[in-house]
């Protein structure tokens, strides 16, 4: 049974709870969203980025449907976004390199919510390489995972988009896609693809209303981040406090991000206020990448 939405929702200052009221230099601001109802697919989000952007999506009111390959962390998962936010959680394990199960997860989550308006793609990283390394192998996963799993996501959800004429499609990729990271390759260079499918696909839908954006987190304290640390620990004979320090003295802000820092970016995006930003590629990753642009 579909849900109702505002009809302008934008507009609907009044729906407590996602009314917002900042004081702002002895004045107010109010912000809505306008993602009451909304339905929000993101993957891969058992874990980290893709459980933060779940979760902050939820708070604001949307329905969220969420995927990874391990059962028992995704009803975890699932079951601790909608206790703290008293909205459903759709769940479905996917493996986001099968074209199949990507498009039953998708059919299932319409079937449930009777729409789909707003889809987060994501996966796990590729391992971290050298190019002697490398085989051809290894390329192949990359491009599965990175690449086709967002191809999948985009092809079984922008026509559902279309029926509404109102969507946002937004891919998590990495800064990398703005300045390579030495020992990165496989990030390097297929993440670079998956943001010129999304630059490409925001030309062509954005006459349906719907935008395409794409994220680059730099890094961010989650599962992830903590395996490379350990990886380059290894490989470079250093510590892992020593792999964190240069890091961090390599990022302006100074810290790591949080997963919540970096979901209040894709929920803004996701948001019905992000209606004219169409086609970029926002870094969350306090200054690292030194670009003018
Ligand atoms: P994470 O904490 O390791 O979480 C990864 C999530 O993806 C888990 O829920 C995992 O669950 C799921 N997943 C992995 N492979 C999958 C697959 N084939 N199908 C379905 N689900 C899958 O990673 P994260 O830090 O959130 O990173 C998310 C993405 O952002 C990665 O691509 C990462 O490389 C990229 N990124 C992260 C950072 C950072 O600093 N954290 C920076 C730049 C880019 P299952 O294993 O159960 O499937």
């Amino acid at each position: 049974m579909p849900l109702p939405l505002p009809s302008s929702s934008f507009r609907d200052l009044t729906a407590t709870p996602f009314r917002e009221t900042i004081e702002v230099l002895g004045g107010t601001l109010e912000m809505n969203l306008g993602l009451t109802n909304r339905v929000a697919i993101i993957s891969a989000a058992s874990k980290g980025l893709g459980r933060a952007v779940a979760t902050e999506l939820s708070r604001e009111g949307a329905r969220v449907a969420i995927c990874a390959r391990t059962a028992a962390d995704l009803v975890e998962t699932a079951g601790q976004i909608s206790r703290e936010t008293s909205n459903e959680v759709f769940h479905q394990t996917v493996d986001v390199t099968n074209a199949a199960a990507v498009a039953s997860f998708v059919a299932a989550v319409e079937k449930r919510f009777g729409r789909v308006d707003i889809c987060i793609t994501n996966s796990g990283g590729p391992p971290s390489k050298l190019f002697k390394d490398t085989d051809s192998s290894d390329w192949k996963s990359a491009v599965d995972l990175l690449l086709m799993s967002t191809v999948f996501f985009a092809k079984e959800t922008l026509p559902l988009m279309q029926k509404n004429k109102w969507g946002r499609l937004i891919t998590i990729t990495s800064y990398t896609v703005k300045q390579p990271v030495d020992g990165l390759l496989l990030s390097n260079s297929v993440r670079a693809a998956v943001t010129g499918l999304a630059r490409t696909l925001a030309n062509e839908y954005a006459a349906h209303g719907i935008t395409v954006n794409n994220v680059c987190p730099g890094y961010t304290s989650t599962d992830r981040l903590s395996e490379l640390t350990s990886v380059l620990s290894e490989r470079n004979g250093i510590t892992q406090e020593e792999v964190v320090a240069g890091w961090k003295r390599q990022i302006p802000a100074g810290r790591l991000g949080t997963p919540e820092e970096f979901a209040a970016v894709v929920t803004f995006l996701a948001s019905e206020r992000a209606s004219y930003v169409n086609g970029t590629s926002i870094a969350i990753d306090g200054g690292i990448v030194r670009s003018l642009l």
